[in-house]
């Protein structure tokens, strides 16, 4: 019985709600899992496995395999979003399968073509998410149109 391999992505927070994929090539022969039967084949009918986001832990997305045996060696892991249908590299990461055992070796940082941005709640600019922040009424708002919840509001806001 195979080992279950978990592959998994962590965006954080502001990577909630995504459709992520990933593909998995077998580093020594350029194969790619095919999702229809969980083999490695030069042409894949499928060769992307849908990711699950975490219940409890927005943004973090896994998988798991366990359909066959791998060989030992190194795969290629690129992780996907789907926007609008279109498949945008998100990450590629190496690892390693020891004894059907799956074990990450390095993280590539995210390429220069994908940059999360998103609108600024309050003016409506569109910035890289890092450039966002969390205001106290929850909307997520640029540098500019940060503001602190004013005292008195505080206090009507307490006192209900
Ligand atoms: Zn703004």
């Amino acid at each position: 019985m195979p080992n279950t391999k978990t592959i998994a992505l962590d965006l954080g927070e502001l990577g909630a709600g995504k459709t992520v994929v990933c593909k998995i090539e077998r580093d020594s022969d350029g194969y790619y899992l095919d999702n229809n039967d969980g083999s490695f084949s030069a042409s894949p009918v499928d060769d992307s496995l849908s990711m699950t986001e975490d219940a409890t832990y927005s943004g973090r997305y896994s998988v798991t395999e366990n359909r066959e045996v791998w060989n030992d060696g190194v795969y290629n892991v690129e992780f996907y979003e789907i926007v609008d249908t279109v498949e945008v590299l998100i990450q590629t990461d190496k690892s390693n399968c020891l004894d059907d055992i799956f074990y990450i070796l390095s993280v590539d940082t995210k390429p220069d073509t994908y940059i999360s941005e998103r609108d600024c709640d309050e003016c409506g600019f569109t910035f890289k998410e890092s450039q966002l922040t969390k205001r106290f009424d929850g909307a997520m708002v640029c540098k500019w149109c940060f503001e602190e919840e004013h005292p008195l509001d505080v206090f009507r806001r307490m006192r209900g």
